[in-house]
């Protein structure tokens, strides 16, 4: 029988616009713990997902879906939750010098949407509050964050604990554009303000600084200034490193937001995932200035995925 009336005008309707479908899915892990260099400042990395559905345009991590077999594009649509972390972390703890150094959220968001349902970031957390002197440090640029203040507060009570807020930018726009799903910035630094009147460590990075897009020493300091003032204690910066299958979101997003950009970006990235010493220098000197103007500590935690990757095999490894 013909479609008659709304049936037949809803049927014939133009598309407007087809949201997207994100897939959650559980993967079994051998381990929970991914070492890291003995270099770094930490010792350990964990990572509660695969996948981050952030969809942040210059997310480094997106290799580890290509490992997966997957494009770098499936990383915001596909999110894996790691099987069992309480009950690998307990196993694994046991095992490592407790004065090792272990990083929350190095290549994913360990507060990104997924966890609201599936809160595999506070049962590892519930189990570091059972810890005494263990070295712990998280990374999010998530307000989810909050939910666990409480536990959070009891880590911080008897182990060295503190939070990283990442802020690339206070510009809103920007931050959307940038980071299409991540919490505004001002809501990051809610975030942050809560997590000091808490009493809990908490510093603010503006990771990764993008040159000619977050680099500006006013917007850096706008930046700084800010976090000292919603109770921050560290501020540490350092350049995007951009990966191939990072590159691969990241031109196009350039072509399209920032076409001005895209041959600099191309002469400065294409031979080499990491930023020249010049550059680097500079950046460095700029950061260390503003930190100094508002009486901030350094980073407790130093952005250098390029490391993190380097021994982190077995981020892939630990797939049962
Ligand atoms: S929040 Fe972090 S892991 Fe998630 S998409 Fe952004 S950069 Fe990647």
């Amino acid at each position: 029988m013909p479609l008659v009336g709304i049936a037949r005008l809803a049927s014939e309707s133009p598309l407007l616009e087809a949201k997207r479908a994100v897939q959650y899915f559980e993967i079994p892990s051998r381990s929970i713990l991914n070492r890291t260099k003995p270099s770094m400042p930490f010792r350990w990395t964990i990572n509660p997902y695969r996948g981050c559905e952030f969809g942040c345009k210059y997310c480094y991590a997106r290799y580890t879906h290509e490992f997966m077999e997957m494009e770098p594009a499936d990383f915001e649509d596909k999110i894996y939750a790691k099987a069992s972390p309480a009950h690998l972390l307990r196993q694994e703890l046991s095992k490592i010098d407790r004065r090792d150094g272990i990083a929350i959220g190095t290549a994913t968001d360990p507060y990104q949407p997924a966890e609201r349902r599936y809160g595999r970031t506070r049962e590892i957390l519930e189990v570091f509050a059972r810890e005494r002197g263990r070295h712990v440090g998280l990374i999010t640029k998530s307000d989810l964050i909050v939910r666990d203040i409480g536990l959070l507060k009891e880590i911080a009570r008897a182990n060295v604990f503190g939070v990283h807020i990442t802020i690339t930018t206070l510009d809103e726009k920007l931050a959307r554009l940038l980071e299409p799903r991540a919490p505004r910035p001002e809501l990051r630094l809610d975030a942050v303000r809560r997590l000091a009147e808490a009493g809990v460590v908490v510093g603010v990075n503006p990771n990764p600084i993008m040159p000619g897009i977050t680099d500006g020493e006013r917007s850096l300091d706008r930046l700084a200034k800010a976090s000292r003032d919603a109770g921050a204690v560290t501020f540490g910066g350092g350049p995007l490193f951009l990966m191939p299958s990072a590159q691969k979101v990241f031109f196009p997003f350039l072509e399209r937001e920032f076409p001005h950009l895209l041959p600099r970006y191309r002469a400065l990235y294409e031979k080499s995932a990491y930023l020249g010493r010049d550059y680097k220098d500079i950046l460095a000197a700029r950061v260390r200035r503003i930190r100094d103007r508002y009486g901030l500590a350094s980073g407790m935690i130093d952005y250098k995925p390029e490391i993190w990757i380097e021994e982190q095999g077995d981020l892939f490894a630990d797939i049962a």
